[in-house]
């Protein structure tokens, strides 16, 4: 499992597993976990393909709404396959959400050449509302 934790407005860093036992805002408490559901729903239960260890998020910002995102890893190559996770279309647009349309920006993927399908599908099922 992937190790989150979030710092809010410069304050103790908050691990993810505490979210229900810290003595949050309602809504600051609410926002945060669904943070933390789409990040482990987009990460999954990642690890490094060479030393087997899970990556570490770490949130921080002003406030739930306002996270910048920063991982970790035991080495680059992990800290790249959790980057891209984290950023695979769909994923964190809760927070992203003053840009609609963010979805169909980068790949052009209309070749009509068949077979041999290797690359991902990108047409992700993330936004339904
Ligand atoms: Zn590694």
């Amino acid at each position: 499992m992937i190790h989150l934790t979030f710092i809010l407005d410069g304050g103790e860093m908050i691990s993810a597993d505490e979210l229900t036992q810290r003595p949050l805002a309602r809504v600051e408490r609410v926002m945060l976990l669904v943070v933390r559901n789409h990040i482990r729903r987009k990460l999954g239960d990642l690890s490094c393909r060479e030393h087997g260890q899970p990556p570490s998020i770490i949130a921080s910002g002003p406030s739930p709404d306002q996270l910048a995102f920063s991982v970790e890893g035991c080495c680059q190559q992990l800290v790249d396959d959790a980057t891209t996770a984290l950023h695979a279309p769909g994923s964190l647009d809760l927070i992203g959400a003053n840009s609609p349309g963010a979805d169909s920006s980068t790949i052009h993927n209309g070749s009509p050449r068949r077979g041999g399908t290797a690359e991902v599908n990108t047409k992700a099922t993330g936004d339904r509302a």
